[in-house]
Order: C-alpha cells, then structure tokens, then sequence
C-alpha cells in the first residue's frame, strides 16, 4: 500500500469569505495550510481553528501583487510547513463602476491582486511542484468573466484568469501540475455584502433576488466553492486539467 505525504497547502486571500473556507477544507482533507492575505493578524482567527482541529497551519501576511514580499513568504511556509505543492490563488478585491466613472486607480487594483498576484504566486511555487513532480493550481475566476455591468475591470481579470489556467495546464502537465480554475456564482462573503452596500439594498433582499434567478434556488456559500476546490486539488485529479468549472447553482452564469 502506498501512503500519501503530507502536503502544504497556500490559500491567499484566506483570513474571511471563500478563501477561509478553502483554507478549513483543505486542513480537514490533511493539507499542511499557509493561510496568507494582507494583513497577518487577520488570519489568526483560521490559523487557531484549524489548530485546534488537530491541523497544522501558518499565518503569512504578504500583498500577493508585491513581488519581493510573495517570494519571501513562499521561502518561508516552505521552510515552514514543507515544500508548497498546492496553492489557491483566491485572493480578491472589487473595484465596480460603470467604464466613464473607473478610474485608472480602479483598473490597475483589480488587475494587480488578480492578475499579476496570481501570476507571482504561481511563478514562486511552480519550482516546488516541478520538484515534487506533483503540484495543485487552483484560480479563482467568476461567473463575472462572461461580462459584468460594473465590473470592467474585474471581469477582464476573471476572464484573463481563464487564460492563464490554460496556459499554465499547458506548460506544467508534464511535470505532475493540473491547473484548473473555479468560476463562482453568487457566494454569501463579505465581498457581496459590499456590492449589496453599495447599491444601497439590504443583504437579505439582495440575496434573496439572486436566489430568485439561481436554478438551485439559493445563494451560494463559501463552503460549496471549498468543495470543489478539495476536488481539483486532491490526488486522484491528476488527469483533470486546464478547466474552468461554473459552481453557480446552475448551467448559466
Ligand atoms: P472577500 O470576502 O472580500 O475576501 C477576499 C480576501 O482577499 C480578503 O481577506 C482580502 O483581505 C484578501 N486580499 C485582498 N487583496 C489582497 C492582496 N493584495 N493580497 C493578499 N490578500 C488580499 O472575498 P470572497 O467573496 O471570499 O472572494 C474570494 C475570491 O472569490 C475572490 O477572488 C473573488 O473575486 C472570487 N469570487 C467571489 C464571488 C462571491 O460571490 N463572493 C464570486 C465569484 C468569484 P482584506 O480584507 O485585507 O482586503
């Protein structure tokens, strides 16, 4: 019989929401998990649940878009945890406004922690899974990538994220990395809270219209998206790559 090693895990974006439930997850299913996102004391809170469920797990502060600070924080939970064999790229941010109101602000934000946040992580743990001969990327893409009013900005980063999954399929299959992305739908986070905010409705009624126009007829939460991704990560998805899996309730986004 062969027994599995123990890997690590790095989740960004991992102290609230999504990413939170992704990083308790993947603990439960035995990972070593680096729960980094920009502010360190901010992942205390998931760090001491998942201790004490019997886990291991690290507390990384670092802004993924920082190119010297990822490299040094990917150094770290390796000397830490172990070599990263899996990393969750969920790091977010929404910066919404209809095209003549976004700023160039607006714009270089998002594109930032999405786009060039993801692309410095995964370029500082690639080493690790090639040497391993066995690596797990999961990106968090949306069902905003087939084209958001407001979301310009976000939508052309969710959809790039779709590219950069394919491409990075393409280019590490032979050295054991599956790269796959995860394209949610409505999920219960602090994120739309916020957009609930700031179109001034009540969360409740807001979610309450999403459920309304979702097949499954809820909302979703952060728990269905740590789900799938616990799916694309595990061993035996070896020969899944390159995807981009819709977990929105339904067939459409
Ligand atoms: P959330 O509740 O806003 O959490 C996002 C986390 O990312 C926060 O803890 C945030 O830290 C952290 N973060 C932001 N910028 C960062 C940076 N530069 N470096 C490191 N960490 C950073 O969001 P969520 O709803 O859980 O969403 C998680 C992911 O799923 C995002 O990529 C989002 O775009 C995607 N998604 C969400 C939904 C949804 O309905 N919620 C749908 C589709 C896709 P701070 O609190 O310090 O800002």
């Amino acid at each position: 019989m062969t027994t599995t090693p123990r890997r690590t895990a790095i989740v960004t974006g991992a102290a609230r929401g999504i990413g939170a439930a992704v990083a308790r997850r993947l603990a439960a299913d035995g990972f070593a998990v680096a729960v980094l996102d920009l502010d360190e004391s901010a992942c205390a809170a998931v760090v001491a649940e998942i201790e004490a469920a019997g886990g291991r797990a690290l507390a990384v502060g670092v802004d993924v878009a920082d190119e010297g600070a990822v490299q040094t924080a990917v150094e770290r939970i390796a000397d830490t945890l172990g070599e990263p064999t899996v990393l969750v790229n969920n790091a977010g941010i929404i910066r919404d406004n209809l095209l003549f109101k976004m700023t160039v602000d607006d714009w270089d934000a998002v594109m930032g922690v999405h786009l060039r946040g993801s692309f410095l992580m995964a370029r500082a743990v690639q080493g690790y899974m090639t040497h391993a001969s066995f690596g797990r990327i999961v990106n968090l893409s949306s069902t905003s990538a087939l084209g958001n009013r407001g979301q310009a900005n976000y939508a052309t980063a969710k959809a790039g994220l779709q590219g950069f999954t394919k491409t990075l399929a393409l280019e590490l299959g032979k050295f054991g990395v599956t790269v796959n992305a995860i394209a949610p739908g409505f999920i219960e986070t602090e994120m739309t809270a916020a957009t609930a905010a700031r179109m001034g409705v009540s969360f409740e009624d807001f979610k309450a219209a999403a459920a309304a126009e979702i097949p499954v007829a809820r909302t979703g939460r952060p728990e269905d998206i740590a789900h799938a991704v616990s799916y694309f990560v595990s061993e035996g998805a070896g020969f899944t790559s390159g995807q981009v899996i819709y977990v929105a309730g339904g067939p459409k986004a």
